[in-house]
């Protein structure tokens, strides 16, 4: 029906946009009933409510515990008004039709997000809300149900054009939308208490985010998508700040997460790093002693592919290194800062998206990756695994030197971020040559080094930066011949899981060509 709606029950923590709700719905003649702090926030705006508490004859109790949770509140919400038992139970226990319920929940995602303590946020899980919003998107036929202040707008503007009343599409439109939010309010409670619970304790995960964005088109134009939010507050795409450019796009938000997680690996102690992404590979990762010389190290792995590149840092952008990155097109700059001089040079790059962040991801944090296949979802930690330093095992009769080692690391860090089979060549700190995504790993050798060669011409040098490099493969080697290539391309160490049935192998062919080889016993596939 469209009937028009004669009472409404407001009870909202965000009182966002209460009293002007509360004034409208007056004005057109509803009636409001309320809950302590909202109907004391009408009252100050001057409106005539009726306390929820006078209606059930029952005092709000137990901190608010029990507010709402009584029959003549329920029977009002989920009567079927031409049910004429319905009717008559209504009749009978005197309970009044609530035509259109208003309700917001009890901030449990913020008080977790802002270090509540266990009692804090068990007192932060609200109980009547949902169950009211259950109640009244159930029998969306005859009830109007509001969970969020941004369609307050929207419930006035169809009132108006439905004489008072609502069409059945909106309020079934209000009611998924209700039920999203109590299903993604269920999923951060779960989600917050598997993480309160002890690493052992039994669990299942429940997934649902809240709608940030909906987004011009997915991967592909013809694909349409949106952008959730877990609730989160890891820094990185989803809680970054933007200063300037366009939207973010599907691929722009999915490439600067990589480039992020990615950058987040060099903690800024140990100096500027950068990291340019293309389709989540990098494509240069390197140290400097300036971020502007990062930048330009790491451009210099591949420039080919480093066009319409996103960029991360590790630290603050300064004037220089907005310079250096403005010389080509440029899609995404992230970075935990950017100071006046940064923000200056980008603003002149129009359609570059800068995105700040309140400093770097902690990469040994736990947390969830998901992958949806048909007819289900594979969840999985996130790989925020480090071999142990005393786990590292030279396999060589020669040593890495300290330097091969800071090197060895370097590459073993970035391939954990390259799509498999992952073959990273690595110098001074940069990354030289990168094979990834290949189904075969002697590809990604070749590839890589082929790459290298590529950018030693480009760059007028007379042998590939390979020379004297090393290498780290994110999976064992099964034959000697990747091993092979890599030192035909010059490369004098290796680090790699180890682990293969042809170990024996590989290590002689090391041994064979003088190469140093360190096993890490950890694999970081990435596919
Ligand atoms: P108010 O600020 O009006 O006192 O409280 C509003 C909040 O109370 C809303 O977020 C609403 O979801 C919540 N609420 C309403 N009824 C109940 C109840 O019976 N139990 C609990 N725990 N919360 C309720």
């Amino acid at each position: 029906s469209t009937a028009p709606i004669r009472r409404a029950l407001i009870s909202v923590s965000d009182k966002t946009g209460l009293t002007e709700l509360g004034a409208a719905l007056a004005e057109r003649g509803v009636e409001l009933l309320s809950t302590g702090g909202s109907a004391a926030a009408l009252r100050g705006a001057g409106l005539t409510v009726r306390d929820v508490s006078e209606i059930t004859g029952f005092p709000e109790m137990m901190d608010g515990r029990v507010k709402t949770l009584h029959p003549k509140v329920h029977g009002g919400l989920l009567a079927l008004r031409d049910a004429p038992e319905h009717l008559a139970a209504m009749q009978e226990h005197d309970i009044l039709p609530i035509d259109l319920l208003v309700v917001n929940l009890y901030p449990f995602e913020r008080t977790v997000a802002g270090g509540g303590s266990y009692d804090d946020c068990i007192e932060n899980i609200d109980i009547g809300g949902p169950a009211m919003i259950r109640a009244a998107a159930k029998n969306h036929g005859d009830v109007t149900v509001i969970v969020d202040t941004g369609d307050y707008d929207a419930l006035l503007s169809e009132m108006d054009a439905q004489s008072g009343g609502t069409r059945l599409e909106f309020r079934k439109s209000m009611a998924q939308i209700a039920y999203a939010r109590t299903a993604a309010y269920d999923a951060a409670v779960s989600g917050w208490m598997a993480g309160a619970i002890g690493e052992g304790a039994p669990r299942r995960r429940a997934v649902a985010g809240t709608l940030a964005q909906t987004l011009r088109y997915g991967e592909n134009p013809h694909q349409s998508a949106a952008f959730y939010r877990d609730g989160s507050e890891r820094p990185g795409v989803a809680t970054a700040r933007q200063h300037q450019g366009k939207e973010l796009s599907y691929n722009n938000i999915n490439d600067t997460d990589a480039a992020f997680e990615l950058i987040s690996e060099f903690r800024p102690e140990d100096g500027p790093a950068c990291a340019i992404i293309k389709h989540a590979n990098p494509c240069g990762v390197a140290r400097g002693d300036s971020p502007a010389e990062a930048y330009g190290r790491a451009f210099d792995c591949d420039r080919t592919s480093a066009f319409g590149g996103i960029i991360a840092l590790n630290m603050p952008l300064d004037a220089a290194t907005a310079e250096a990155i403005t010389g080509i097109f440029t899609e995404v700059v992230i970075a935990p800062g950017a100071d006046e001089g940064a923000r200056e040079v980008f603003a002149r790059k129009k359609n570059l998206r800068l995105l700040t962040t309140e400093g770097l991801a902690d990469p040994a944090a736990p947390g969830l990756t998901f992958r949806q296949v048909a007819g289900g979802l594979l969840v999985q930690d996130r790989d925020s695994g480090r071999p142990d330093p005393d786990a590292l095992r030279c396999v060589t009769r020669r040593q890495p030197s300290e330097a091969e080692m800071a090197d060895l690391l370097f590459a073993w860090t970035v391939a954990k971020h390259v799509k498999s089979n992952a073959i990273i060549y690595a110098r001074d700190g940069a990354t030289v040559g990168v094979g990834a995504g290949q189904m075969s790993r002697i590809d990604s050798t070749r590839i890589a080094a082929r790459k290298a060669e590529d950018m030693a011409e480009a760059l007028g040098l007379d042998q590939a930066p390979t020379h004297g490099s090393v290498v780290a493969s994110d999976a064992f080697f099964p034959f000697a011949d990747g091993l092979l290539a890599a030192a035909g391309a010059g490369a004098r160490a290796v680090i790699q899981p180890g682990g293969s049935m042809r170990d024996d192998e590989v290590i002689a062919a090391a041994d064979e060509a003088g190469i140093a080889m360190i096993f890490t016993g950890m694999r970081h596939f990435r596919h």
